[in-house]
């Protein structure tokens, strides 16, 4: 059986930083955001479903989905919402359990931004939490997307809370320093996971 260790944060927190440092370890990384996209690409049941339910101009010119237009969309008319997750949730799950199940390394990564919130921690032995102050989260992806300190706090209200995450914490890596803080945190996690994986 796959050791699939779940990493979660908020938006910012460094997520991607954390899993590009395992990735680098030789350590497979699934990421449920490139997953939300494989399920909808042309050609898929999920992208004809949707084609099929509200129509052709929820496709580019090029055939693939009009991610702009389903957003808009499904933010007016919230019985879609519930459609369209009830129709994409299950895909994303069934892809994310295949993935872990073919990876090769000693344990793998399952990034999910949602992970508590969609109680996708029963995919994985461990959860590895990326934690960081409020200041942080909003200093860095102000500066990584250029939005606004109001935007990120929008977000960050429509997200699980620190506290939540950090309650179905097994780790925690803390991320309000520079890498310098960070590398020595992953090389002990990957020490400890490899130690677990093999029990
Ligand atoms: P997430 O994937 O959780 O949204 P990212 O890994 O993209 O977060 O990190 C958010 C931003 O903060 C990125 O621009 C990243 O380069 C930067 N960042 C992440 N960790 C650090 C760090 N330890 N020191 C400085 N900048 C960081």
């Amino acid at each position: 059986m796959a050791f699939v260790i779940g990493v979660t944060g908020g938006i910012g927190s460094g997520k991607t930083t954390v899993a590009d440092l395992f990735a680098e370890k030789g350590i497979d990384v699934i990421d449920a955001d490139v997953i939300a996209r494989q399920v909808v690409e042309p050609g898929t049941d999920g992208l004809n479903a949707i084609a099929e339910k509200f129509g052709a101009e929820m496709l580019t010119p090029e055939g693939t989905l009009n991610r702009a237009a389903l957003r808009e969309h499904v933010f007016s008319h919230p019985e879609d919402k519930v459609w369209l997750n009830a129709l994409l949730h299950p895909k994303i799950r069934e892809t994310m359990i295949s993935q872990t199940q073919q990876s090769q390394t000693p344990y793998c990564l399952l990034v999910v931004p949602l992970l508590v919130e969609n109680s996708l921690q029963l995919l994985c032995q461990r959860v590895l939490v990326v934690d960081v102050s409020e200041q942080t989260q909003i200093a860095r992806t102000g500066k990584r997307d250029g939005v606004s300190t109001e935007q990120v706090k929008n977000i960050l209200n429509a997200q699980a809370s620190r506290i939540q995450r950090l309650a179905i914490a097994d780790d925690i890596v803390n991320n309000d320093g520079g890498n310098k803080e960070l590398i020595p945190q992953i090389d002990a996690l990957h020490a400890q996971y490899l130690e677990l994986a093999t029990q």
